[in-house]
């Protein structure tokens, strides 16, 4: 922990840890939930799909990554076990049940919007006390948004899919 680094943070540090080991908990969970519902899904445009997933997949570990260097230069202990994460996930997991590839889109698009409002809030926050954090929350958030906004436009494609062969 570098101590000056630290300090500049203050009193807001320990909130911050909190708040960042919750978010770290939802990018682990955001990733298992796309790399397992790419192996599983099912239905037209697939191929599209997989090659979404995957790229969210790769992303949300890439936050985890980024979340947990903050954590620990902010003198915190990043969530240590699997379990952990659901006594501190704000966003929770939908497992795949259904494979069709509409549902699973869905999920994900759920996550994805559930993941915007903790980093919007995550942003504002930090705004003032911190901006090591802050900087950091303006790029996973731009993230967030940019995956809503492919698996929602993916969404729309199936169904217009859908409409033309109905
Ligand atoms: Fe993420
Ligand atoms: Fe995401
Ligand atoms: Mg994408």
């Amino acid at each position: 922990m570098g101590t000056r680094g630290r300090e500049i943070v203050g009193g807001k540090a320990d909130e911050l840890i909190a708040l960042l080991n919750k978010a770290l908990a939802d990018e682990w969970l955001a990733y298992y939930q796309y790399w397992v519902g790419s192996k599983v899904v099912m239905g037209p445009m697939k191929e599209a799909a997989i090659t979404e997933l995957l790229e969210h997949a790769a992303d949300e570990l890439r936050h985890a990554e980024m979340v947990c260097s903050r954590i620990i230069q902010l003198g915190g202990t990043p969530v240590l076990s699997p379990k952990a994460w659901y006594e501190h996930t704000n966003c929770g997991y939908d497992s795949p049940e259904d494979p069709y590839i509409e549902s699973i889109l869905k999920q994900n698009i759920k996550g994805e919007q559930c993941a915007i409002e903790v980093y919007n809030k995550l942003a504002l926050l930090s705004r003032e006390s911190d901006i090591i954090t802050h900087n950091m929350v303006l790029q996973i958030l731009s993230d967030e948004v940019e995956h809503e906004d492919d698996l929602q436009s993916l969404l729309e494609d199936y169904e217009v899919m859908l409409q033309r062969r109905g």
